[in-house]
Parts: C-alpha cells; sequence; structure tokens
C-alpha cells in the first residue's frame, strides 16, 4: 500500500499540472488567436484610412499601432501597423475624424468575457477532466484492492415505514410466517428466550417456485420488526473484479453488526451460493465471494440479533455448506398455494380494486389449480382492466372468470378466420374432450368449453375444475386423465375419419404424464417401484433427468406408448358408445362457440332440449 500515492498528493501534483496549463494557454494561445483576428498592414494603407476618415478606434502602442475600420458591408476589422515617427499623428487622426476614439485596448472582447475565456473555463474544464479520471481510476483501484473506501455494499436499508409491508398483506403460506413471526418475535424479546437459553436461529433460507411470495415475505418480515433491514439481491455481489464481492460481503455485515438487531436479507442467493466444484478456470469472483459469505455467518455472534433471511428457487444448486445449521439452521419451504390460500391471496389483491359485492372467489381458485401468487395477482389485475374497457366501475365475476382464461390461454382473437368446416372438427374435438371426461367417475366435472380462439395458439378448449383440492393423484386418475387427452383426437378420427394437427398440445401432455407415471411415481405393471428419472429442478419447470441403462429406457418408450395407446382406445370405445351426444353437443357447441358445463351435463343427460 505504500507506493500507492494517497489521493491527496495526486491532486496536489494536478493542480500544479493545472496551473501551469493555465498560464501556457493565455501566455500562446490566446494571442495566437488574436494575431489571427487582427490583420497587418503597412503603413500607407493606415495613411489612406485616416485621409478618408474611415478609422474609428486607435490604440498607440510602443511599437505597432491598431486601427479599427468599418467597412461598406458594415463588417468592423482591426489592423495592425508598425509605428513611424510621425508627430503630428494624434492631431491628423483628429482632424479626419471628430468622433475618434483613442483607447487602451482596441481588442473588442470585454474584459468580462476575456476574463471567463482565459481563466475560469480551462479551470472548468481541467476540474471536470480530474473527476472523470479519478472515477476511472478508483474503477480500476478498486480491482486491485478492496481495502480504502471501494467495494461498499450498497444494500438498501429498510425500515418500518419503508416496504410499507406486513404479515397481513402476505395470504396464505401459514407455515411460512409463522417461521417468521417467530424470528421477529425473537428480535422483539430477546429475554424470553434467553431464560430458557434457546439461541436465535442464525439464517432461515425461503424457498420455493417463483412468484409463490418469497420477496413478499421478506418485506413484511421488515415491515413487522421494527429494526433496521437490509436488502440486497445475490446478483449485487457479482461484479466483474475479482474480490469486490467478497469486499462487498464484508462491508454488509460490517454494517449489519453496527446496527444490530437487524435482519439481512439476500434475495436470489443462488446467483452466489452455487456449489463450488474443483472445476479448473471456475469462477474465482463467485467462490470468493461465497467464502466470504460463508466467514462472515460464523463470524458474528448469535446473541447480538443479526438475522439472515435468503430467498431462492434453487435450492439444489446451493452448496452444501451454505446449507449446514450455524449458517441457514432453518429452510422454509414457500410453496405453490392451495385452494384456500389461492382464494386469500385473490381476496388480498381484491381489496385494491373496486368489486361488485357478490363474488364467488371460491370458483375462480377452484379454476386456478396451480397458479402462482403472482399469478393471481395478475388474474385480479386483468379483470379490473377488462372492467374499464367495459366501461364499468366495478370489476364482476366474469371478469374475473375471462382474465383467468386471459392468463392461462391469452386473448381471444376476435378476427381469427376459420373456416366452417374447420370450425366444425374443433368443436368436435373438444366435445371429444368433455364427453371423455363425463363418461368416467375418476374425472373432474367439466366446467367450460369453447371454440374461441386465444393469442397462446388455442383453437379453443375444454376447462375441468375439481370440487375440492387434491393432493395425490390415483392410478385411475391418471388414466382417466389420459383418456380426456387423447378424447379430442379420437372424435376426430371417429366422425371425420382423419386427423389434425389441432392435437399437439394434448399429445405432449399426455406423453408427459405417461412418462411420469412410467418412471417417477410407479404406476406401470413392469418397472414396479422404480424410479428411472430423478427432476432437478424441482421449482423450475421440473426438468427430470433419465436415471437407467439406455435398454431400460427403450423399453420405458414402449411401456409409455402403450400406456397412451390404451387410453386412446378407451376414448375412442366411449365417444363410439355415445355418438348420438356427440353430435348433438358438438352441434350445439358449433352454435354457441362457448358453453358452460352445466349446459353441457343438461344436454349429456336429456334434462334439456337443445335449440334445434
Ligand atoms: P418470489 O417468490 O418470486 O420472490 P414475490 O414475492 O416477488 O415472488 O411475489 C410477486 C408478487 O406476487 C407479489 O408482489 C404479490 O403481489 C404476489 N404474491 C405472491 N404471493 C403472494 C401471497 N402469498 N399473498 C399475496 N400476494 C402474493
Ligand atoms: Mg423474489
Ligand atoms: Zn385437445
Amino acid at each position: 500500500m505504500n507506493e500507492q500515492k494517497s489521493p491527496k498528493k495526486t491532486l496536489l501534483y494536478y493542480v500544479i499540472l493545472c496551473a501551469v496549463l493555465i498560464l501556457a494557454f493565455n501566455a500562446f494561445i490566446i494571442p495566437s488567436i488574436n494575431r489571427h483576428r487582427i490583420k497587418e498592414t503597412n503603413y500607407s494603407f493606415f495613411l489612406d484610412q485616416i485621409e478618408d476618415g474611415a478609422v474609428e478606434q486607435v490604440q498607440i502602442k510602443d511599437d505597432t499601432i491598431l486601427f479599427k475600420i468599418t467597412d461598406e458591408n458594415g463588417i468592423s476589422r482591426i489592423y495592425s501597423t508598425g509605428k513611424m515617427d510621425d508627430p503630428d499623428l494624434v492631431s491628423r487622426l483628429h482632424d479626419s475624424n471628430k468622433d475618434i476614439e483613442f483607447t487602451q485596448s482596441i481588442e473588442e472582447s470585454s474584459p468580462i468575457t476575456s476574463l471567463l475565456i482565459s481563466w475560469v473555463l480551462p479551470t472548468v474544464f481541467l476540474i471536470v477532466l480530474w473527476n472523470l479520471l479519478m472515477r476511472g481510476m478508483s474503477k480500476r483501484m478498486s480491482g486491485m484492492t478492496n481495502s480504502m473506501s471501494f467495494g461498499k455494499s450498497n444494500a438498501k436499508i429498510y425500515v418500518k415505514a419503508q416496504t410499507g409491508k406486513t404479515f397481513a398483506d402476505v395470504a396464505g403460506q401459514d407455515e411460512a410466517k409463522e417461521a417468521l413471526e417467530e424470528i421477529v418475535d425473537f428480535l422483539h424479546n430477546p429475554d424470553k428466550y434467553a431464560e430458557i437459553g434457546a439461541n436465535l436461529p442464525k439464517g432461515a433460507l425461503l424457498v420455493g417456485p417463483p412468484g409463490t411470495g418469497k420477496t413478499l415475505l421478506a418485506q413484511a418480515v421488515a415491515g413487522e420488526a421494527s429494526v433496521p433491514f437490509f436488502s440486497i439481491s445475490g446478483s449485487e455481489f457479482v461484479e466483474m473484479f475479482v474480490g469486490m464481492g467478497a469486499a462487498k460481503v464484508r462491508d454488509l455485515f460490517k454494517q449489519a453488526n453496527e446496527k444490530a438487531p437487524c435482519i439481512v436479507f439476500i434475495d436470489e442467493i443462488d446467483t452466489i451460493g452455487k456449489k463450488r466444484d474443483g472445476n479448473l478456470g471456475g469462477n474465482d469472483e463467485r467462490e470468493q465471494t461465497l467464502n466470504q459469505l460463508l466467514t462472515e455467518m460464523d463470524g458474528f455472534d448469535g446473541k447480538k440479533g443479526v438475522v439472515i433471511l435468503a430467498a431462492t428457487n434453487r435450492p439444489e444448486s446451493l452448496d452444501p455448506a451454505l446449507l449446514r445449521p450455524g449458517r441457514f439452521d432453518r429452510r422454509i419451504p414457500v410453496e405453490l398455494p392451495d385452494l384456500p390460500g389461492r382464494e386469500a391471496i385473490l381476496r388480498v389483491h381484491s381489496e385494491k380494486i373496486k368489486t361488485d359485492g357478490n363474488i364467488d372467489y371460491n370458483a375462480v381458485a377452484r379454476s386456478t389449480a396451480g397458479a402462482s401468487g403472482a399469478e393471481l395477482a395478475n388474474i385480479i389485475n386483468e379483470a379490473a382492466l377488462r372492467a374499464v374497457r367495459n366501461k364499468r366501475d366495478k370489476v364482476i365475476q366474469s371478469d374475473l372468470e375471462e382474465s383467468v382464461e386471459v392468463v392461462i390461454a391469452g386473448y381471444q382473437r376476435k378476427n381469427a378466420v376459420i373456416s366452417q368446416h374447420e370450425k366444425e372438427i374443433i368443436a368436435y374435438h373438444e366435445i371429444g374432450h368433455a364427453l371423455v371426461a363425463a363418461k368416467q367417475k375418476n374425472s373432474a366435472p367439466v366446467h367450460k368449453i369453447t371454440i374461441v380462439p386465444r393469442t397462446s395458439g388455442a383453437l379453443g378448449y375444454t376447462m375441468q375444475v375439481d370440487e375440492g383440492e387434491k393432493v395425490l393423484m390415483s392410478r385411475e386418475e391418471a388414466m382417466a386423465r389420459l383418456a380426456t387427452l387423447t378424447g379430442g383426437r379420437s372424435a376426430e378420427e371417429l366422425v371425420f375419419n382423419t386427423c389434425t394437427s389441432g392435437a399437439s398440445n394434448d399429445i405432449e401432455q399426455a406423453t408427459k404424464l405417461a412418462r411420469a407415471m412410467v418412471t417417477r411415481y410407479g404406476m406401470s405393471k413392469n418397472f414396479d417401484m422404480t424410479a428411472l428419472e430423478t427432476v432437478s429442478n424441482q421449482y423450475l419447470g421440473g426438468d427430470s433427468t433419465l436415471a437407467c441403462s439406455s435398454d431400460t429406457a427403450a423399453k420405458v418408450d414402449e411401456e409409455v406408448v402403450s400406456l397412451v395407446k390404451s387410453a386412446h382406445e378407451k376414448a375412442v370405445s366411449i365417444l363410439s358408445e355415445n355418438i348420438g351426444k356427440l353430435h348433438e353437443l358438438s352441434s350445439y357447441l358449433l352454435e354457441k362457440e362457448t358453453i358452460t358445463g352445466e349446459e353441457f351435463m343438461n344436454i349429456l343427460n336429456g334434462t334439456a332440449v337443445t335449440a334445434k
């Protein structure tokens, strides 16, 4: 550090340099500029001008004479000429032009402008240059040395008033809230816990799929605990220069220790907390940052009251060292909301909008199985937008129902051109799904069928809504679901004796389900309870990797095909048994474009007469 010039000394050098520069500027550059402005002439030209009475101003210097003339075009110019021994020059000048002005400085610029140009402007310019230089330098230096004042963490400090979020804003997620409430309580009454000898958990890790409210929960903790709250995102630690991230971690914990009791929240911790691997050429910066984090978490005293919260949706990728007790003692799952959870989230968000008094949130919640909190919030907002579009001042049930579909399948494509024949195929396809679903006892009731195309590319769809929440899926239900998925294509085959590309999404889903049945749910005859695939990314899409020999993989494929095939056959047989209803329902759907589950069941059970 000794060889490093201190910034003060550098500044001194810089000031001296600047002074020299400005002096040089004044001594050489300004005169040369002036020289160009002044035209040299001979003495006889000067005498001619005096005779014409054209000279307006004159300055007599030691060895030169400067004089100013304005020509016919109104442009004035300064000339200079050598000085001659001419005793009555002054009186001649005076005679030639009564208004002639004898002056000390003929240069036009006022003293203020000349001061500005020769001193102030260069100084300002050089100061600006200094700042730019210093900034560039500090960036470079902080890459090399992480002490000094560089490498400050830019954690935002939240205090109670600022996030404005409380636990009341987080609907559902009761277990997560309970665990966090305990931490808040500890920060408020540490004595209560100290009496028994309980230690405050040092850290809690919130894990769950995206949009389930992890960040929201952390903000609510900040709102509830009236202690300082440091919030930083994992990506903010990642810098271009090795060592910067570690410096930031150090700084963050230093600040936190000063402010204890307090809460530190690291969002998306997987950016810095990834497993370290022995690979050469690994990411040095990230590993240093992680090592620093591990050290800091060990370093501080648990009794002091610094609690670390972190959130991630990729817990499996975190370094095991980070997860051991003593660092993140507690793992708080923040899962996708269940039925009551979804209803509660819908209610929380609908408080922010104007609604019609009698909205059935339960029905909306039932039709959104698998939706995250963020998606539900989005559904409410879409509903409000739709109400405005339809010039209403309140959101009504149909807004919500439509916005569920918008979020699932995109907006309606009102002016899509679809020929009558294709529309017919689509209608049969959808009724095929619905009919197969309705004729099996292990499948969810049909809620709505529509053949209005959507921007997502769906040409129509059949919505099934379960009565309650399901956490398990039996083999029978899985088979019924497979048959329902193949029902659309089966109807096309039966009625039109052809097949179309419209079933591609059904095929995809059916294959995925059948595959999971074989490889993960142990629902096939041949493989019994062996796991043939492992899910690597539980919260993000659930990609799975094959964990078996290629021989077995080939057999798995066979099994999958046979499952789908038997479901397809079942669907065809159900439809051919009910071919009359298939025709009746399809023509009704073709006419109405959208029908409810109730209308569907009425026709199916023959309790209502169709419009025709
Ligand atoms: P993530 O888990 O990905 O960090 P967020 O906490 O950022 O998700 O949630 C995004 C948004 O979703 C929140 O701002 C909130 O509007 C909504 N949200 C998610 N979960 C809930 C919940 N349980 N209660 C209320 N709103 C929620
Ligand atoms: Mg988040
Ligand atoms: Zn289909």
